[in-house]
């Protein structure tokens, strides 16, 4: 006998979007149709707060047998182009996401343009030929009503004259605006005769000089939800006062179609979650844009940025991504989410996939004074200890290494299990030495450590394991590359840059970066390309840069092994 059984909203963990999204499918909302979409403007590159949006819109399609979208909002020519359109689908794709169309809120501007008409021959709307500053004036405040626009009872055919002469090249920029005719005291300061359009003469990326006249965020969101037949708008807290506005102008573009209300019609409904906020940096595409324009940074995807090509160049997975959204959920309070998780997620992610490779930062020679001159060994070394099939390379063992120069100590304390005279250590995947001792220059700094094999301790040999407290890595000094090294820090000095008074520029950490010349990487990971993980072992996680070339490897430093972080601020 088959048993049902309904498991409660607690028991499936659904998050409240995904709660209501039920109750409509429950109710036989739009036909039990789900259709989401993500609305990137194009005006610069994403970053991971665009990915917690992506995340949700994309993953309410795919659990609900749905569609996501991509929308384009590109009705603000002077900040958008094709290269920011590019490099977001290609971000999009790597986060592992599929959309169903491409769509631009360009599309629609024939069809945004004849409801602004339809507005206004029906007393819904009314050209001011205002300035800006006096129209921000007559806002009034929360408390207190605005106060009404001279023209605001223009004659209709004026206005729609006025519409007219704005779309032309004529035109001048800021000389008059179209604003909804709504309620200049409704405690809604966005339902106070909202500007709906606006004079721009900047040639548009998909459009060029057609148009001159251009929706605003108000007036062409919704409508494109709504020409879409998006039934879930999922969106950030800080439209949650627009959703009025949002209904309403559906409301107009249903009447305008002489569409009757009954449940059944369709109606995209707008919902609204907390953006995300990471400690030590920030989501401003405004404030990002200007690291790059100015050039604090290289680029959007300097690798401190907390842009996804950023993250990506840098060496973070987009799986790891995906956990770090997935763990912090999605709430209706904002938050500051600390940067530590988000590298844990990284950490954990990248021990699954990373390949072990050896690399030396800051290196000093060491010398096996028993192992013949010109012999030469290869060594299987495993490529990761938490995935078999992965299997094995080879590193090539030899009389003259790098190790690092802190694995050295002449004077070294009882608990020091790492390389000092008359200790052994084992060297990673090769043999037990025992250190002999070392060279030092007229100043006294050690150029050169000596040390004796056990020729019967090879790694994998019966009877190899004998007990040695240290494992050091290495790399063959006629068997690696030189390379540089960038080591990255946290871009901002302070926790929370968006809530300090100070200009941003002043709270760029000058340590944030750290380029180590001269560090030496044994062939096998010279020769990854960008998009191999690696763990440089004892070290960290590490990629290849887009600079590195086969001549000069350049690696980013992804994330320690260890929160560093935690320690240092303790
Ligand atoms: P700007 O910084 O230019 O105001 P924006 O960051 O809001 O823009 P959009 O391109 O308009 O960028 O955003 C596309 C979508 O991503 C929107 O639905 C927005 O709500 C969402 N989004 C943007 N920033 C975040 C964030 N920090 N956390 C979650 N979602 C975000
Ligand atoms: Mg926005």
């Amino acid at each position: 006998m088959a048993i049902t059984e309904e498991k409660t909203v607690e028991e499936k963990n659904l998050s409240f979007v995904e709660q209501l999204v039920e109750q409509d499918l429950a109710e036989g909302k739009n036909a039990g149709r789900i259709q989401t979409r993500f609305p990137p403007e194009p005006n610069g590159y994403l970053h991971i707060g665009h990915a917690k949006a992506i995340c949700m819109d994309f993953g309410v399609a795919e659990k609900y047998n749905g569609v996501c979208n991509l929308r384009f909002d590109d009705t603000n020519p002077t900040k958008e182009n094709n290269e920011y359109v590019e490099n977001i689908l290609n971000d999009i794709s790597w986060l592992g996401f599929k959309w169903g169309n491409i769509y631009y809120a360009s599309d629609y501007f024939e069809k945004l343009w004849d409801f602004a008409v339809w507005m206004i021959q029906n007393g819904h709307a009314y050209i001011d030929e205002q300035t800006a500053e006096q129209i921000a004036e007559q806002k009034g405040t929360p408390t207190t009503p605005g106060v009404a626009s001279p023209y605001r009872d223009r004659p209709v055919e004026e206005s729609l004259k006025l519409f007219n002469k704005m779309n032309t090249p004529e035109a001048v920029e800021g000389s008059m605006v179209l604003r909804a005719k709504l309620d200049m005291a409704n405690p809604n300061m966005h339902f106070r005769d909202p500007i709906i359009y606006r004079i721009i003469h900047t040639p548009h990326h998909r459009t060029g000089t057609k148009w001159h006249a251009y929706p605003m965020y108000d007036f062409a969101h919704g409508q494109s939800d709504f020409f879409e037949g998006v039934t879930h708008s999922i969106c950030t807290l800080e439209f949650v006062p627009h959703r009025p506005l949002y209904d309403k102008f559906i409301d107009y573009l249903k009447e305008m179609r002489g569409e009757t209300e009954n449940l059944h019609d369709f109606r995209p409904r707008q919902i609204e979650f907390n953006r995300l906020n990471l400690t030590y940096t920030m989501m401003s595409k405004r404030k990002l844009l200007a690291l790059v324009e100015e050039k604090f940074v290289s680029g959007w995807d300097d690798p401190r940025m907390p842009t996804l090509s950023g993250m990506r160049r840098r060496g973070y997975s987009p799986e790891s991504v995906r956990k770090f959204i997935d763990s912090i959920g999605y709430t209706k309070f904002d938050a500051l989410n600390d940067m530590a998780l988000l590298e844990a997620a990284v950490r954990e992610d990248l021990n699954k996939r990373a390949l072990r490779v050896s690399a030396v930062l800051n290196p000093v020679k060491l010398v096996i004074t028993n192992y013949p001159e010109g012999q030469t060994e290869e060594m299987e070394a495993i490529n990761n200890p938490e995935n078999e099939a992965d299997g094995t390379h080879t590193i090539t063992f030899s009389r003259n290494l790098w190790i690092e120069r802190d694995d050295f100590m002449e004077d070294a304390p009882k608990k020091f299990f790492r390389m000092t005279p008359g200790k052994e250590v084992r060297l990673k995947n090769a043999y037990i030495v025992k250190c002999t001792g070392c060279t030092k220059d007229a100043e006294g700094n050690i150029v050169e450590i000596q040390a004796e094999y056990d020729p019967l301790s090879k790694s994998g040999l019966e009877g190899a394991n004998r007990k040695v407290k240290g494992t050091l890595h290495w790399v063959s000094a006629d068997h690696c590359h030189k390379a540089q090294v960038r080591v990255y820090d946290r871009l901002f000095c302070v926790e929370n840059p968006s809530a300090d008074e100070r200009d941003f520029r002043e709270l760029l950490n000058p340590e944030s970066l750290k380029t180590i010349e001269n560090c030496y990487v044994e062939d096998y990971a010279a020769d990854c390309k960008p998009g191999q993980y690696l763990q440089f072992q004892r070290i960290g996680y590490f990629m290849a840069d887009l600079d590195s070339t086969a001549e000069n490897p350049v690696f980013n430093k992804t994330v320690g092994l260890k929160d560093a972080w935690a320690k240092q601020n303790k």
